[in-house]
C-alpha cells in the first residue's frame, strides 16, 4: 500500500487488539477469549469499531474482525490454501483460473482483516511496479475479456497507480470489462474520492464493482453514499457475501442485506460457501443449512435480489452453484 494511504489506514484503524479491546470496554471474561497473537494480523477501522456493540464478541460485526481463541481449534479438510490459489499462479501477479478472465493480485494490502479470509496465509508476489508483464501476459491472451482487479483490496493502490493500470488495460483491444473486487469502502469510505472517481470515469473500458459485505450493519449513509458515486458512473455495483455461522445465517439477517443494497441499487450476486481455509471452522456451516436459507429468501424476495449460493471446488471450471 502506498505510504499515504497506510497512514491514513493506521489512523482511522485499531490494529493493536488492546486498543481495540479498550474501546470495546470489554470485561476480563471477553479478554480472555481473544487471540493474543493471531497469525493473520488484526486490523480494524474505527468506522467499523463504533458499530459493534460494547463489552459484546457475539454480534456480527465482532465476529468478522476480532481475533478469538477459537481460531486455534481444527477441522478435518480445513487447510491453508482451500481454494488451491497457489497453483494458479501465472506470470507476476496474475492468477488464471477460469476461461476468458483472469485475476490481477494487486496488492497483499486491505482496508480490514476478516477473520474468516480465504487469502490469509497467500504468498503474495512482492514488487512489479506498474504490473509490466501481467499487461503483457494479458496482451498476448486474446481470449482474455475481463481482468479482475483483486488481492488484498485493489482500493489498497494508490490513485497514481490505478490510473496507471487502468491505461494500460484501456490500450488492449480485446479487454472489455475491468471489475473490481473490493471491501475497502466498507471501512474507509473516503477511499471513493473525486480524483478515484475522475479515474474510473476516464476508463475506456467498462468497469464493474463488486462490493464484499456480510451483514447490513457494516453500512451507514456515508459508505452508500460513496457507492451511490460510483454508480451515477455508469458502473454496477453487485454484492458478493460469505455465508459464515453467528454473523448471517439466519433468515432476517440475509433478508436485511439483501433487500437493504438491492433497495440502494445493489444486487447481490454470490452467496460463498466459507472456503474452508486454516482456524475458521467456529464460522462452518453445511451445504444443506446455505441452500435451505436461499429457499427461504426465494419466498420473500424477487428474483434479482436473491444470491446464486455457490462454492469455489479448486480445478473446476467456474465457481459451483449448490
Ligand atoms: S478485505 Fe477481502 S482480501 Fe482483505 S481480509 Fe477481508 S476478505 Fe480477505
Amino acid at each position: 500500500m502506498e505510504l499515504e494511504l497506510w497512514r491514513r489506514v493506521q489512523r482511522e484503524s485499531f490494529s493493536k487488539i488492546s486498543d481495540a479491546a479498550d474501546f470495546l470496554e470489554l470485561d476480563e471474561e471477553n479478554r480472555g477469549r481473544l487471540l493474543e497473537r493471531p497469525s493473520f494480523p488484526f486490523l480494524l477501522p474505527k468506522r467499523i469499531a463504533i458499530k459493534i456493540d460494547k463489552n459484546n464478541l457475539n454480534g456480527p460485526l465482532a465476529r468478522q474482525f476480532l481475533p478469538l481463541k477459537d481460531e486455534l481449534i481444527g477441522g478435518q479438510g480445513f487447510v491453508a490454501d482451500p481454494t488451491c490459489d497457489s497453483s494458479f499462479k501465472k506470470e507476476g501477479k496474475i492468477l488464471h483460473k477460469y476461461d476468458g478472465r483472469l485475476l490481477l493480485i494487486t496488492t497483499g494490502a486491505c482496508a480490514m482483516h476478516c477473520r474468516y479470509c480465504f487469502r490469509q496465509n497467500f504468498s503474495y508476489p512482492e514488487g512489479g511496479g506498474f504490473f509490466a508483464k501481467e499487461i503483457e501476459y494479458i496482451k498476448n491472451d486474446p481470449s482474455i475479456h475481463e481482468v479482475i482487479l483483486s488481492g488484498g483490496d485493489p482500493l489498497s493502490l494508490s490513485d497514481m497507480m490505478l490510473e496507471n493500470l487502468l491505461e494500460s488495460l484501456s490500450a488492449i483491444p480485446h479487454l472489455q470489462i475491468i471489475r473490481f473486487h473490493t471491501r475497502f469502502p466498507i471501512g474507509i469510505p473516503e477511499r471513493i474520492s473525486l480524483r478515484f472517481l475522475e479515474i474510473l470515469k476516464n476508463s475506456l473500458k467498462q468497469i464493474v464493482f463488486i462490493i464484499h459485505a456480510n451483514h447490513f450493519d457494516e453500512f451507514d449513509a456515508d459508505i452508500l453514499s460513496s457507492l451511490k458515486q460510483v454508480q451515477s458512473l455508469g458502473i454496477p455495483i453487485l454484492l458478493q457475501t460469505v455465508l459464515l455461522k453467528g454473523i448471517n445465517d439466519d433468515l432476517q439477517t440475509l433478508k436485511d442485506l439483501f433487500l437493504g443494497l438491492s433497495s440502494n441499487g445493489i444486487l447481490p450476486y454470490y452467496l460463498h460457501r466459507l472456503d474452508p481455509v486454516i482456524g475458521t471452522s467456529h464460522f462452518y456451516l453445511s451445504k444443506e443449512q446455505g441452500s435451505f436459507l436461499i429457499d427461504e429468501l426465494r419466498k420473500f424476495l424477487p428474483g434479482y435480489a436473491v444470491p446464486r449460493f455457490v462454492q469455489e471446488i479448486p480445478h473446476a471450471p467456474y465457481k459451483t452453484l449448490l
